[in-house]
């Protein structure tokens, strides 16, 4: 084992995915996912899963429902939970109760334009432009503000005096002044919590040990740490991950490729590969070794091993990686996975179900080793299903010398009618003395075979192709494009 970088979790932890359920799981959400559900493994602790749904607008069920289904098929399965924060109403109102109580938190009546004029006068003056009202109101004001019809909004009672320290587990010790945080609103008027206020008093009643989330969130961590110790609790530890990056060093984004994990899924990824992936975002057992099964992950993983940045996805390398699995696997478990993919995707029942289920089993050997995908079946294998068809560039290919493609294609032919047996080494032999007997070289003659039974100019390779075809149908295909070719040529 490597030594760590930084200090580790060792004991069993209660971490948590806090998702807002807002739209699909991207390959961040689901890398921070990951790396909490890889410590509660590895340490015997508990993953918790939270739906950070509090803004009705945009939190849908079918966005929840996604994400679960998502993080099944990643195979991150949770302890406790889904929690949803639209059903803890009454823990946020009670929080605030106390925090009102405590002191810590007052009602504030500033209009949207006073606040701004508030911050554009922190910024004339060059500070920080937070904002900070006014606390403390005399029974007089405050019924004018009512009758004015005023709701008031509640602000924490940020001390301008002090600082916040994290000791990130990654970052190492970064320090707030007090004087950047401003009077962060816990409630909306209509009593609702914020942001802060409810993932705050969660992490602190659901007694999570560590928060594992994105760097991006690291500025809201003093507001957070400050609600729970006002609240009278301790703070989890807080671990914040780096930003993911495309191969450009920007963010990533959409334009990088796909960015959800919904997408990967479709494009015919596997997920122990997929998951494999994602671990190294940020993330580095030793600085070489790339190659981990789900288990192996979960031996390997720490905390301590997580690193500052340089978290970039490369859809490229991905599938590369990808590929290389897909090779290795085991036939049996490779074909198997094929055909659950091109199950799921509705292929096999648009081709006749069982039938091109079949197909796609007696095929699965001529493409494993060439795609880097499931859905790269499609190129290669795709001529299978359907009627034959000639594609316009295989079209144009064989035309462009049409005496040469009926002799090559012609004594193709003559040898797969000869063949006592339908069997792919036999197939390969034949063509092969043909091969020699014409002259030719090897790229002329074997690409018309491969137009002439598959109609396309990228396939699986040629004597599997001709042998997946079936004697019946290949010898047919044969003579329909011998045909045709026949046709131009007496013209
Ligand atoms: N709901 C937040 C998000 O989806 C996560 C907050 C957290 O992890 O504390 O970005």
């Amino acid at each position: 084992m490597p030594p760590p970088i930084r200090p580790d979790i060792t004991e069993p932890c209660r971490v948590r995915f806090a998702p807002s359920p807002t739209g699909s799981l991207h390959v961040g959400g689901a890398r921070t996912a990951l790396f909490n559900w890889l410590i509660a493994r590895k340490t015997g602790g508990t993953f918790v899963l939270r739906m950070e749904d509090t803004d009705r607008e945009r939190s849908t069920p079918e966005s929840e429902a996604e994400i679960l289904r998502v993080l099944r098929w990643l195979g991150l399965g949770w302890d406790e939970g889904p929690f949803r924060q639209s059903e803890r109403g009454d823990v946020y109102r009670d929080a605030i109760r106390r925090l009102r109580e405590a002191g810590a938190v007052y009602a504030a009546y500033e209009t949207a334009d006073e606040l701004e004029a508030q911050r554009e006068e922190a910024r004339r003056d060059k500070r920080a432009p937070v904002v900070r009202c006014k606390r403390e109101y005399t029974e007089a004001e405050l019924a004018a503000l009512t009758a004015e019809g005023r709701q008031p909004v509640w602000r924490f009672a940020v001390s301008v005096e002090g600082e916040t320290v994290i000791e990130d587990m990654v970052r190492g010790t970064v320090t707030f002044d007090h004087g950047n945080i401003e009077d962060f609103v816990v409630a909306r008027s209509d009593d609702t919590p914020t942001y802060n206020l409810a993932a705050a008093v969660d992490d602190a009643d659901m007694e999570i040990s560590h928060v594992l989330r994105g760097e991006d969130h690291i500025s809201n961590t003093p507001k957070q740490m400050l609600v729970i110790r006002a609240l009278g609790l301790e703070p989890p530890k807080y671990a914040h991950i780096p930003l993911i990056l495309g191969p450009d060093k920007k963010r990533l984004s959409k334009r990088h490729g796909a960015a959800s994990v919904e997408e990967f899924e479709a494009d015919g990824f596997l997920p122990e590969p997929f998951v494999n992936s994602l671990a190294l975002l940020g993330w580095s057992y030793d600085d070489k070794t790339e190659r981990f099964t789900m288990d192996e992950l979960v031996q390997a993983f720490s905390v301590a091993r997580i690193s500052k940045g340089g978290a970039v996805f490369d859809q490229r390398k991905t599938e590369v990686m990808h590929g290389r699995y897909l090779r290795m696997m085991d036939p049996q478990a490779f074909e198997d996975a094929l055909v659950a993919y091109l199950t799921n995707t509705g292929f096999i029942a648009a081709h006749g179900g069982a039938e091109a289920e079949a197909r796609v089993r007696r095929s699965a050997k001529a493409v494993k080793g060439k795609i880097s995908k499931l859905s790269e079946y499609h190129t290669l294998a795709g001529w299978m299903f359907g009627d034959y068809q000639l594609e316009p560039d295989a079209w144009e290919k064989i035309t462009v010398d049409v005496k040469h493609a009926i002799q090559v294609i012609g004594g193709g032919l003559g040898r797969l009618e000869a063949l006592p047996e339908w069997e792919l080494q036999a197939i390969k032999d034949a063509l092969q003395d043909q091969l020699h007997i014409l002259g030719e070289n090897a790229r002329d003659f074997l690409e018309p075979q491969r137009i002439a039974v598959t109609g396309r100019t990228v396939s699986t390779g040629v004597y599997e192709s001709i042998e997946l075809c079936g004697r019946d149908e290949a010898i047919s295909r044969y003579r329909s494009l011998l045909g045709r070719l026949a046709e131009i040529w007496t013209r």
